[in-house]
């Protein structure tokens, strides 16, 4: 892989976050940049992807500052993704319903946010499984920023029925509720944990939202090897986790039968998505960003 070379005319591309050290996004972009460098450079660009820990405090002058010296884009992480609205002078439709911005591109010298992480959730599965999905279930354990977007995926995907399961009585009504004047009101429902045994039959995707099962904790799960049993050998499960590979929720369900999907694929794809905005091409080399993430993850050992 060439490395990238600054110049002079090298523009700049970034993640905003506190803490960011632990951000794999610099990593998988200027891979992606590195591989493009002569391609790019023939049309006269060239760009670098860099950290960027800002603390809460900072957020404004910090974006002020990228206008100044001509950040092209950067990709918002937490604590950001919601606090950084009221600086964008635009916000696409999915990043106001999803109601967090990942993705920052600079136009006509205004910023403008939208949210990759729905797109990111998606390819995996449009890319993998040619389904119809208007008679499909949707069945989602937890009720944070990432389920927010997977909610989103799925209304785009087309789900007759979305079901959203999470521990805390308080947090699933506001969550309910914050979409209650989007167009996916109608298919979407709220559900404590105890109702699971009745939603795990039905559903044809299952998706992990929640941390249970990250690493180091890799040998937890969200479901009980008894609430995974009613799981349908035909249904998709698709974990956000990407580390370990697989997790425990994705073992179980492989013992059903059931397809699976992990996290990283959606890491990957919400960068591809940035990017295209950024460069404005259609063309990356996903496999160099997939190739230098599970280097990095050892997960080619
Ligand atoms: P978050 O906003 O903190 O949400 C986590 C959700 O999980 C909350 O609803 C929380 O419930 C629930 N939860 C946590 N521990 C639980 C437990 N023991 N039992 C039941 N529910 C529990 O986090 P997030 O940003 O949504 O991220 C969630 C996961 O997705 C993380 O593992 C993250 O790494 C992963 N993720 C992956 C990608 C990717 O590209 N692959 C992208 C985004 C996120 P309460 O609200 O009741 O606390």
């Amino acid at each position: 892989m060439t490395k990238p070379l600054i110049t002079g005319k090298t523009k700049i591309l970034g993640v905003i976050g506190h803490p960011v050290e632990h951000s794999l996004s610099p990593l998988m972009h200027n891979a992606a940049l590195a591989q493009m460098v002569e391609d790019i450079a023939q049309l006269g660009l060239d760009y670098v992807y860099l950290p960027f820990p800002i603390e809460p405090q900072n957020l404004a002058v910090a974006i002020a500052g990228f206008a100044a010296v001509g950040v092209v884009g950067f990709n918002v992480t937490i604590p950001h993704k919601q606090a950084i609205i009221p600086l964008l002078s635009e916000i696409s439709p999915l990043a106001q319903s999803v109601g967090a911005v990942n993705t920052v591109t600079r136009q006509n010298n205004q910023w403008v946010g939208t949210n990759t992480d729905v797109e990111g959730f998606i390819v995996p599965l449009q890319t993998t499984y040619h389904q119809d999905w208007s008679q499909k279930i949707a069945v989602i354990l937890g009720n944070g920023g990432a389920a927010r977007a997977v909610v989103a995926g799925c209304h785009q995907l087309g789900f007759a029925e979305i079901h959203i399961v999470g521990r805390n009585h308080e947090k699933l009504t506001a969550f309910r509720n914050s979409w209650s004047n989007s167009p996916l009101n109608e298919n979407l429902q709220v559900h404590e944990w105890l109702e699971l045994p009745k939603l795990i039959p039905q559903a044809d995707l299952l998706v992990n939202t929640t941390p249970i099962g990250m690493y180091p904790k890799i040998n937890d799960s969200p479901l009980s090897a008894e609430e995974m049993s009613s799981l349908s050998p035909n249904a998709i499960a698709y974990d956000l986790i990407y580390i370990p590979q697989p997790t425990q929720f994705l073992q179980q369900a492989q013992k059903q039968g059931a397809i699976t999907i992990d996290g990283l694929e959606m890491l990957v794809q919400q960068g591809v998505a940035a990017l295209k905005i950024w460069l404005q091409r259609e063309a990356i080399p996903v496999d160099v960003m997939r190739q230098a993430l599970r280097k990095h993850l050892g997960l080619d050992m």
